[in-house]
């Protein structure tokens, strides 16, 4: 893959990755094996035929390689650019074991981008109408691939989104220089092309209710609103000011353009200094962001050790180069501020590594020792969780953990006609992941339906 060169890239927030040229693509897909037994696709968590859409691209069809994507999913060329393929459908190729995998998310990202140069979008067969409702709660990338399936299958399908775009973190979460918004667009403008239709600024539980879809007719309901409320450290000083919440900070930049202000309305603060807390890639885009916004040193403080980042690899390596600073081993435990209430530094106590925990990974132990780092802003970035407004809004909705809703393998919940899938049922995790729970409902939603 070509990268922009960091010192340009870091100023503005256009595209950092420049994906393939046609030549790479094709010299690429040659390296791929056509496995028997591809272990590919069983890494793939909407299974995507590879080595079929690969063959295809090898003899240059790369409409044809598209065409094979779009059967499995309705989203390529943002998959091309956020999936974590590292650990999914690159991080099982065969080729892997002895040197390196074939690079198929850039391959996707090449044939995703091919049509966009030729200024079509080829939609895919969809069936008659079959005269059925169905309201999907939620524009993210969940909500998109079921109302897509759905569509295709003949569903009348309605998309009911808070924001005032659709798309989810796609849209107010990941910053344009991973995923331009103009990708994100045209992507729902292929889901609306099969005949979606998406409403914006509906926060249901307040604007309308479940009870009320029912009575207007819908026969099922799919919940796709994600995880996007904030988690917080718990420790002093999180109130000064200049602390946010990454989704904060991002949908100000990212959806509200703060960084133009006063051109668009909404301001976002700017600093000198940045210390990001968490080590994922909200916190990469956080501190990556800040950079953007002018910041001089922006730290990432992350409590083990750089081994155990859970971010995009290429994500880490992106930051490096950019010039983030990394404080691993390091746990915050007060942010301090001055006289008029702003935050001026973050005291963090020194950590060390000792056995797994039970998510696998070494857990972080205090070491008694204390340092500080001068900052002017902080920013939290330790995680999302659920959302209460519509969850809470549902009598009799089996819930777990923090406010998730309780789903079986096919995205059913407890209650008759209303299925859910995505962030909102297993807490924050990635893009493909919502996409495979929206498939797995899609196919519920229609047996359910059909009375099968
Ligand atoms: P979301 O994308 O959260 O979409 C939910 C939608 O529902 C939102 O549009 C929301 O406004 C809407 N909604 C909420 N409540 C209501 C309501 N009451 N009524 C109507 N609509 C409502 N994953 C990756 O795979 N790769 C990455 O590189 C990556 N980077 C990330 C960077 C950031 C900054 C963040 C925050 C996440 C990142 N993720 C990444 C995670 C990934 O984006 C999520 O796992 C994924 O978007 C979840 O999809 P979803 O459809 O379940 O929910
Ligand atoms: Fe090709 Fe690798 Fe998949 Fe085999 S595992 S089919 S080599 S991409």
């Amino acid at each position: 893959m070509r990268y922009r060169n960091p010192e340009k890239r870091k100023a503005d927030f256009k595209e950092v990755s420049l994906g393939l040229t046609e030549r790479q693509a094709v010299k690429e897909a040659a390296r791929c094996l056509q496995c028997k037994k591809p272990r590919c696709i069983a890494g793939c968590p909407v299974e995507i035929d590879i080595p079929k859409f690969i063959s295809f691209v090898k003899e240059k069809d790369y409409l044809g390689g598209l065409r094979t994507i779009r059967e499995f999913n309705m989203l390529p060329a943002i998959c091309g650019r956020v999936c974590p393929q590292e650990t999914q459908c690159q991080g099982m190729c065969i080729l892997g074991k002895k040197s390196k995998p074939v690079s198929i998310g850039s391959i996707e990202r090449f044939v995703a981008d091919y049509e966009v140069s030729l200024g079509r979008i080829d939609l895919p067969d969809i069936k008659p109408s079959n005269g059925h409702k169905v309201a999907v709660i939620g524009s993210g990338p969940a909500g998109l691939t079921v109302a897509a399936d759905l569509a295709k299958l003949g569903y009348d399908i309605t998309v009911f989104e808070a924001l005032h775009e659709a798309g989810g973190v796609l849209a107010y979460g990941i910053p344009e220089f991973r995923l331009p918004k103009k990708t994100i667009q045209r992507e729902i403008e292929f889901v609306k092309g099969l005949g979606v239709r998406i409403l914006l600024n509906r926060v249901i539980g307040k604007t309308q209710t479940i009870d009320e879809f029912f009575n207007d007719g819908f026969k099922a309901i799919f919940i796709g609103v994600g995880a996007g409320a904030p988690k917080y450290l718990g420790i002093p000083g999180e109130n000064l000011n200049n602390v946010y919440f990454a989704s904060e900070f991002l949908t100000r930049v990212n959806l509200m353009k703060a960084h133009h202000f006063p051109v668009y309305d909404t301001p976002v603060k700017k600093a000198r200094k940045v210390a990001v807390i968490g080590g994922g890639n909200v916190a990469m885009d956080s501190a990556r962001t800040a950079l953007r916004l002018g910041a001089e040193r922006v730290y990432i403080v992350y409590r083990r050790s750089e081994r155990e980042l859970p971010s995009r690899h290429e994500e880490i390596e992106n930051a490096k180069e950019e010039g983030i600073r990394f404080r691993f081993l390091s746990d915050p435990r007060v942010i301090l501020g001055n006289d008029a209430g702003w935050v001026r530094a973050i005291r963090c106590e020194k950590m060390r590594l000792s056995d797994p925990d039970e998510s696998g990974r070494k857990r972080p132990e205090p070491t008694g020792k204390e340092f500080t780092i001068s900052v002017d802003q902080v920013i939290m970035a330790i995680g999302q969780t659920s959302n209460p407004i519509l969850v809470r809004s549902i009598k009799g909705l089996k819930l777990w953990g923090d406010g998730y809703i309780g789903i079986d393998r096919e995205g059913r919940t407890n209650l008759k006609g209303i299925f859910a899938g995505g962030d909102i049922s297993t807490g924050a995790a990635t893009v493909i992941s919502a996409m495979g729970a929206g498939k797995r409902a899609a196919r519920s939603i229609d047996e359910y339906i059909m009375g099968r």
